[in-house]
């Protein structure tokens, strides 16, 4: 079975666009990565398999790798059918087992089922994110009302549940070993959570609630898409003053995409109004399109969606109250680190008020340039960006090119594995080439051993360049996971990005965002590649939880060993000037009052939304008044108004968990502490050690919370956050946030 939650996975899978959560911004897809296994054992049928390479079990080194050399799109289709009805077929055998359930017949025959579906679903991947086509996104419209249909076949299996469920009561009795226990019970939870204990009317209830929120988030977004399509603006040449000479282009060409040739279009997305918030010199023309992108689903009309909202709010409360849960946000938490929406909410409020007071300043920066201006204006939201710029020009002017020539690809990368080594003690060797089949010239494929044993820990491709087909931003990926229930199998991971490939012989040089971003994702690989889990289920991610370690990663972009050695000119071979490292990290404060406070604001307005009693519920007023008694600042609005929050509302990735990008943040600043606070900082062997064993290894093997106590001594506070936002320290709550059992 695809981890525990294969609802998630399955989600995951079809969310073609999904990005890594870099970025708090518009992408509401499901999940960061699509996480696949494969494990050895359930034997696929015969004649149909056999002429089908997606369903082939894999082959020749390393334990077998994915045949990328001879996938074929047409083989996709019959290959999902096949595979997903293997799996039924193994669920089968499962509840018509005639022996009293078991550890080893019900919960590993689970977690060994499916493994076809999993092989099939590395190649999805690959032509939903890597390789996609036309043809491809008719295939994957055809198939996904199927794959929802088979896996609700699973999840509302009540036999099944009743087999799980008597392991589970029997589990402290079993000689269960602690993994083993933690697999019962996050399979037992998932099914729990999503309706297996109901019975009679309560349980068709519960279907029918499901069924309805399905067509009401399709609706939610849809609306969204009309009016981000809905409200093109087409300038004229004198409407440009301010525009930097690219984004002209962009509009130009976009315009003419549009069939108004000589104009130049903006659109009502955040791609475009951003840039043309921050730019534009004509006041009127960025009220109209703040005004314009802040409205959508809010416009009174058929695409306005507060009447869903409070549909789904509804709906929400009284499916949870099924499950005897007081509020949607308390079912949702229960299996996050956070754990109850009470500990979310008191990191969100104890960071609110350093994030609003910044704001102050803020503002108070730049009224006073636009007074020496003589604008006379008083700053209004449509104005933040604007004149946010002009004060990053005056106080924190970096000059990108500059720092581009510092950040070689192929360097960067030679950074990462030495971070690797000495982490992780990882050595990475290019594999023999052609050895592994790869499904683009691009990819690259390193072989990753254990630096002292040698032992062999898996493979790491790396797909970096751009291409037609390939989605934009970067992601990481697992073809197969780390597991050793069923024999060893090891770690297939992958990195990806989008970066412009040099002119031949040329470096590749990237930005700092990018290197970041490089790093970031890495983070992730090593997650997949440091895993020492005996089952499927215990590579699951955990929502909170898993942008930290790869946020954490990105830390060591700038620890001296990596500037000294990786960072350098790439005509000099000069290491990049510490003033300008200085220079970078100080414009990463900037702003940030701006920042922390729409993403907050967002977040807030999220939870209140599913701890309240949704009966009379008016989203709109809802907002309004819940912003009010927060004292939001005038000047800036929600990064995402209720209308328009497709995280929340056009599915539940982030319904009652928009807040984990915070607590991801504080454990990252908190941890990134104790390295820098050790004896040996960023490469002190004792802490990596211990962020190895805790932190990364078990992945979800053991209580996020509780792998975070043991390798910090005590809970994570919000006082490294606070810092690296350039915020002051709360005296009083310097001990309290994140912690708490
Ligand atoms: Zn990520």
């Amino acid at each position: 079975m695809r981890q525990t939650l294969i609802a998630v996975s399955i989600a995951a899978a079809l969310a073609a666009a999904a990005g890594c959560g870099k970025d708090t911004g518009q992408n509401p897809s499901a999940d960061n990565q699509v996480q696949t296994k494969q494990t050895a054992g359930a034997k696929a049928d015969g004649g149909a398999v056999a002429a089908n390479s997606l369903l082939k079990e894999w082959t020749g080194p390393y334990g077998g790798v994915p045949a990328f050399d001879t996938m074929r799109l047409e083989d996709l289709k019959p290959a999902l059918e096949i595979a997903m009805a293997n799996q039924l077929a193994n669920i089968e055998a499962i509840v018509s087992n005639p022996s009293a359930p078991t550890f080893a017949n019900t919960i590993e025959a689970l977690e060994r089922s499916g493994s076809d579906l999993d092989r099939v679903f590395v190649y999805y991947g690959i032509w939903s994110s890597n390789l996609s086509s036309p043809e491809f996104r008719a295939i994957q419209r055809e198939i996904a009302p199927k794959l929802a249909e088979f896996q609700s076949k699973i999840t509302q299996n009540d036999q099944l549940f009743q087999r799980v469920k008597a392991v589970y009561d029997q589990r402290e009795n079993l000689d269960l070993n602690a993994e083993q226990k933690r697999v019962v019970e996050l399979i037992y939870d998932d099914f729990a959570m999503n309706g297996a204990t109901l019975k009679g009317e309560a349980k068709k209830r519960y279907g029918e609630i499901n069924q309805r929120l399905a067509e009401l988030y399709t609706q939610f977004a849809n609306n969204v898409l009309a009016d981000e399509e809905g409200y093109d603006i087409f300038l004229t040449k004198d409407q440009l003053s301010g525009l930097p000479e690219s984004i002209v282009a962009a509009a130009a060409a976009l315009a003419e995409e549009k069939g108004q040739k000589g104009k130049y279009a903006i659109t009502n997305t955040r791609s475009s109004m951003d840039p043309f918030l921050t730019y534009s010199d004509n006041r009127a023309l960025r009220e109209k399109v703040w005004k314009n992108y802040y409205s959508r689903g809010d416009n009174g009309d058929a695409h306005d969606n507060n009447a869903i909202i409070a549909e789904i709010l509804k709906l929400r409360d009284e499916r949870v109250g099924l499950l005897g849960f007081d509020n949607y946000a308390q079912w949702r938490l229960q299996n996050r680190m956070a754990k109850t929406p009470e500990r979310a909410m008191a990191l969100m409020e104890a960071v609110w008020p350093a994030a609003i007071a910044r704001v102050k300043e803020e503002v108070a920066d730049m009224q006073a340039v636009a007074d020496a201006e003589g604008a006379d204006i008083t700053i209004e939201p449509w104005d933040y960006r604007y004149y946010a710029e002009k004060v990053r020009k005056a106080k924190y002017d970096l000059n990108s090119d500059e720092v581009k020539q510092y950040l070689q690809l192929d360097k960067l990368r030679e950074a990462m594995f030495f971070v690797a080594g000495e982490l992780f003690n990882f050595s990475f060797t290019p594999v023999e080439e052609g050895s592994v089949p790869v499904f683009h010239e691009d990819v690259k494929v390193w072989e990753v051993k254990d630096k002292t044993s040698g032992e062999h820990i898996g493979l790491w491709y790396l797909d970096p360049f751009a291409r037609a087909g390939k989605r934009s931003g970067a992601w990481a990926t697992m073809y197969r996971d780390h597991t050793t229930f069923d024999g060893k199998q090891t770690v297939l991971a992958s990195n990806n990005s989008n970066f412009i490939k040099g002119a031949p012989g040329e470096p590749v040089l990237v930005s700092w965002d990018d290197a970041e971003t490089f790093f970031h994702e890495f983070g992730h690989a090593l997650h997949f590649l440091s895993s020492n889990v005996a089952y499927p289920t215990l590579n699951s991610g955990v929502r909170d939880y898993t942008e930290f370690q790869s946020q954490l990663l990105e830390r060591w972009l700038s620890t001296d060993a990596v500037i000294d050695k990786y960072l350098v000119h790439y005509k000099t071979g000069e290491p990049i000037p510490s003033e300008l490292v200085a220079k970078i990290k100080k414009a990463a404060t900037f702003n940030q009052g701006f920042a922390t406070t729409e993403y907050l604001a967002s977040a807030l307005v999220d939870m209140k939304f599913h701890t309240s009693d949704p009966k009379d519920i008016d989203p709109d007023a809802f907002e309004r008044e819940t912003l009010e008694a927060l004292g939001m600042p005038d000047e800036l609005v929600m990064r995402h108004r209720s209308p328009h929050f497709g995280h929340i509302f056009s599915g539940e990735g982030y319904s009652a968990g928009y807040y984990g990008y915070l607590w991801a943040d504080v454990l990252t600043s908190d941890a990134a502490e104790a390295f820098a606070e050790s004896e040996g900082g960023f490469y002190d062997k004792e802490v990596a050690a211990k962020l190895v064993k805790y932190l990364f290894a078990p992945r979800n093997a053991i209580d996020p919370a509780e792998a975070y106590r043991a390798f910090r001594g005590r809970d994570a506070r919000i006082d490294a956050l606070m810092r690296d936002r350039g915020f002051p320290v709360p005296e009083k709550q310097a001990d309290t946030v994140a912690a708490q059992e």
